[in-house]
């Protein structure tokens, strides 16, 4: 039992009158970003829960798509805001540096830095945009044109970013002609293991099907990078075998290709390391040589960052640039998240920093839903790092079950969890991370009780 912690509150059924209404207008096709089967309509939040207009407060685990990292108006984070706006909104990067991205940039660098290593950061609004500097700046830094991408990862909606994004066919189909020189292979997916492999093997062979193609359609010294999710997100998130990463690392450097990690939704904190990627270090080398980095960085103000090595960023200044880019407010705001999610800050019941409570409330939630596999055979896999967490459903021969997560995603929602699916079968678990214990035993019980209900 646990007496003290909020449960969701569900006055009307959903949509209640007031979010129907919205809903109402909205469905009119005025704004054609919607898509959400769900009808809620959130109207303000509190920590980890999200009241609609008709007074339904549900519990969240899917943090605007692992964007709100400390929920969705942590006083920290709003005072950063308040104070920034109060001095200026916006006057340009490009034009005048300013003290809150200076030291924000100095700030990201530290996460990354190894000794002898120096990094520089562009600043930009968007996941997509971040991935776009990432390959301009591949191709300009190496006079190389061709990239690699994986099957399965998402990137992003622009146009080069849908060109590198290797899953679903209708982010690209009546779109083209997309970018030319990218090719895609397959991601080391241990549940699925693609190229006949086992789940042991499936890093060695994607690693040997690169190396196929380098001897035969595609020259390596023509390969400008390599971008990958490290550990892969909207594909299913997915955590490859730990030696892949530092054994890719190692193919790149033995071509001169360039290796890009997108942490756009692993990074931040999520894994219970600032980025995904640092899980795997203890396994080899694994620096990659630009990272991508969004969603999560400024708990929800619109910033992206592209980190490069300094013997890597040799643009001039100029070479790129984004009006927006390096927004001082959000700025302002990434700073506030960073001293919570690396404990500059504490948030209290989080223990030193919300990367250690991501590590620590993500292994209890990954333990409770092994648990819960023994009892549902159509969960297939549970699998994840920290609060990066999927859970894959699937038919009794093992084939991916859409239909049985679509139906475990409503029967969830119509409990009070706000969840969010991803790859064929998919719902990942990817709440603020802010979450304590017992807010997680909430969802988890929630969870438990829809799965009985399928
Ligand atoms: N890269 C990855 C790994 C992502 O998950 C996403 C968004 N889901 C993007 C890039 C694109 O980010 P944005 O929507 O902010 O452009």
């Amino acid at each position: 039992t646990l007496p003290d912690t909020r449960r969701p509150v569900l006055n009307t059924a959903l949509p209640g009158p007031k979010s129907a209404a919205i809903m109402a207008r909205d469905g009119q096709q005025l704004s054609t970003s919607y898509m959400r089967p769900y009808p809620f309509v959130p109207d303000h939040g509190e920590g980890v829960w999200l009241t609609d207009p008709d007074g339904n407060t549900m519990l969240d685990f899917f943090a605007g798509i692992a964007v709100s990292t400390t929920g969705y108006n942590h006083p920290h984070v709003v005072k950063a805001i308040q104070e920034q706006a109060a001095k200026f909104m916006h006057v340009c990067l490009t034009d005048y540096p300013q003290e809150v991205t200076t030291s924000l940039a100095e700030r990201l660098v530290k996460y990354v830095e190894q000794p002898g290593e120096k990094w520089r950061v562009f600043f930009g609004n968007s996941g997509a945009e971040a991935v776009e500097a990432a390959v301009k700046l591949a191709r300009n830094h190496t006079g190389r044109t061709h990239i690699i991408s994986t099957i399965g990862s998402f990137h992003g909606r622009t146009y080069g970013a849908i060109t590198l994004t290797g899953s679903k066919t209708k982010y690209k189909r009546g779109f083209g002609p997309l970018l030319p020189n990218v090719s895609h292979v397959p991601y080391p997916n241990p549940f699925r293991p693609p190229l006949g492999s086992t789940p042991e093997t499936c890093g060695d062979a994607v690693l040997a099907h690169v190396e196929m193609l380098f001897k035969t359609v595609l020259p390596p010294d023509e390969v400008a990078a390599f971008i990958i999710e490290p550990m892969q997100g909207e594909g299913g998130y997915i955590v490859p075998p730990a030696s892949f990463l530092p054994k890719l690392r190692a193919l790149c450097d033995q071509h001169g290709i360039l290796l890009i990690f997108d942490e756009v939704q692993a990074g931040m904190g999520r894994t219970g390391r600032m980025f995904s990627f640092q899980q795997f270090e203890q396994y080899g080398n694994v620096q990659p040589d630009i990272i991508t980095m969004a969603k999560g960085i400024a708990s929800g103000l619109p910033l992206s960052a592209m980190l490069a090595k300094e013997s890597v960023m040799t643009w001039a200044p100029g070479s790129h640039g984004s009006t927006f880019g390096g927004n001082p407010v959000a700025a302002a705001a990434a700073h506030a998240t960073l001293d919570l999610l690396d404990g500059t800050v504490r948030h209290p019941g989080c223990g030193e920093s919300l990367m250690h409570n991501a590590a620590e409330v993500g292994r209890y939630i990954l333990a409770e839903l092994r648990v819960m596999q023994q009892h549902f055979p159509f969960l297939g896999d549970v699998r994840g790092e920290g609060l990066f967490i999927g859970l894959e459903f699937v038919t009794p021969d093992g084939q991916p079950d859409g239909k049985l997560r679509d139906r475990a995603s409503q029967a969830m929602f119509e409990r009070g969890l706000l969840n969010l699916d991803c790859g064929e079968s998919v719902i990942r678990v990817s709440p603020p991370l802010i979450l304590t214990r017992e807010e997680a035993e909430v969802g988890l019980q929630i969870m438990r009780e829809a799965l009985a209900s399928l």
